[in-house]
C-alpha cells in the first residue's frame, strides 16, 4: 500500500466500518469501531502528509511506535530517571487539576518505585506459602495450588474467569511471549525485564513487578493485612481486583485458618462517557480537565456533573446532564441563600 491506492485499499478494506457498519458485520458499532476509525484517520493525516511532504498533526501516533522499536533496547534501563521524570510530570499536572476542583490531597500518596524492594519480599513470601511459582526469570501465580488449599479465586467476576482476551490484557503484550505458565490463567507476579524495561535486582533476575501486585504490596504496607473498602473503575474487577485479592489472601493466609479476608467491600465505579462511548485517551475523544475548566465549566459545576451519576453508574456527559447540573446548583445556591436569610432574620429578632 502506498500513498497513490490508498483511499482505494482503504475503502476496500474499512468501507463498512466507515460507513457506520461494524467490524464483524454484527451488531452496533462500539469502541472497537471508534478505535478503527481513530487509526484510520492517522493514516488519512499521514497519507496527506507524505503526499504534501509536511508534518501533520497525529505524526506521534505512528513515529513514537517506530522510534521505539528502532531505540528501545538502547536505553540504560537500570537508570529509572527516563521512566521516573514522565511519571512525576504527570503526577505533578494531576495534583494541580485536583488542586483546581478543590478535591482534598490524600493522607498518604505511594509510588511503585518506591516499593520495589518490598514487592520483591512479598512475592519471595507467596511462593513460601506454595501458591507461586518462578520460571524462566518470572514468577507466576498457581491458582490451582490457590484453590486446592481451600481459597476462592476470582470472587468478584467468577464468570470471567477463563475470558482469555481479559486475561491477555491484564497481563500486558509484552508478556504473550513468556511461556512457562502452568495454568492458563496463572498471572504474573514478578516479570522478567526485556532490553529497554525499567528493571531492579531480584532473587530471580532483573525484573520488574507485574501489574496487579503493586496494589496488593502498597495497600498492605499502609492498611495491614485486611481493609474495609476498594474501589475502583469496573474494567478494573477482572483481572486487576480479583488477582490483587487472590495474591494479597495468599500471602496473609495462614494454613490450616481458612480462607483470609483481604478486602470487605468493593465498590466499583462506571465510566465517564460522550456520545455513548467510554471517555478515553486511544479514542481521543477526550477533554482534559485543565481545557473543561477554562471554556466549559466551573470547578463546582464539574464535581456536580459528577455527582449526578450514581455510584455503582458511569456518567454520561451530555447537554441533558449540563442542563440538570445546573439546575441542581441553581436550586442549591437559593437554598443556601434563602437560609442565610433565615439566620440573619432569626439574629436580628435576637438581638433586637
Ligand atoms: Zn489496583
Amino acid at each position: 500500500m502506498g500513498p497513490t491506492n490508498y483511499s482505494q485499499r482503504r475503502d476496500a478494506a474499512y468501507g463498512k466500518v466507515l460507513n457506520g457498519g461494524t467490524l464483524t458485520g454484527e451488531g452496533k458499532p462500539g469502541d472497537n469501531e471508534a478505535k478503527m476509525k481513530m487509526h484510520i484517520n492517522n493514516l488519512d493525516a499521514a497519507t496527506k502528509a507524505i503526499q504534501e511532504n509536511k508534518i501533520f498533526g497525529g505524526a506521534d501516533e505512528i513515529l513514537l511506535p517506530y522510534l521505539d522499536s528502532l531505540y528501545k533496547d538502547t536505553i540504560d534501563a537500570r537508570d529509572h530517571t527516563i521512566f521516573t521524570d514522565v511519571t512525576k510530570y504527570w503526577e505533578d499536572d494531576f495534583m494541580e487539576d485536583m488542586d483546581a476542583l478543590n478535591v482534598m490531597r490524600a493522607d498518604v500518596i505511594t509510588r511503585v518505585t518506591a516499593y520495589v524492594p518490598k514487592i520483591a519480599v512479598f512475592v519471595d513470601e507467596i511462593i513460601k506459602k506454595g501458591f507461586a511459582y518462578e520460571s524462566e526469570g518470572s514468577v507466576y501465580f498457581d491458582i490451582a495450588a490457590f484453590e486446592k488449599a481451600g481459597n476462592p479465586y476470582a470472587r468478584l467476576r467468577p464468570e470471567s474467569r477463563n475470558d482469555k482476551a481479559l486475561q491477555e490484557e491484564g497481563e500486558g503484550s509484552l508478556s504473550k511471549s513468556l511461556g512457562g505458565k502452568r495454568g492458563a490463567g496463572d498471572f504474573a507476579l514478578w516479570k522478567k525485564s526485556k532490553a529497554g524495561e525499567p528493571s531492579w535486582p531480584s532473587p530471580w533476575g532483573e525484573g520488574r513487578p507485574g501489574w496487579h501486585i503493586e496494589c496488593s504490596v502498597m495497600a498492605s504496607d499502609i492498611l495491614g493485612s485486611s481493609m474495609d473498602i476498594h474501589s475502583g473503575g469496573i474494567d478494573l474487577a477482572f483481572p486487576h481486583h480479583d488477582n490483587e485479592l487472590a495474591q494479597s489472601e495468599a500471602y496473609f493466609c495462614e494454613h490450616g485458618h481458612g480462607p483470609h479476608l483481604w478486602v470487605n467491600y468493593f465498590l466499583h465505579m462506571g465510566h465517564l462517557s460522550i456520545a455513548g462511548s467510554k471517555m478515553s485517551k486511544s479514542l481521543k475523544n477526550f477533554q482534559t480537565i485543565k481545557d473543561a475548566l477554562k471554556k466549559d465549566y466551573t470547578p463546582r459545576g464539574m464535581r456536580i456533573v459528577f455527582l449526578m451519576g450514581r455510584w455503582n453508574d458511569g456518567v454520561e456527559i451530555s447537554p441533558d446532564m449540563r442542563t440538570q447540573a445546573d439546575v441542581w446548583e441553581t436550586s442549591v445556591n437559593v437554598s443556601i441563600s434563602n437560609f442565610h436569610w433565615i439566620i440573619w432574620l432569626t439574629n436580628f429578632r435576637i438581638s433586637s
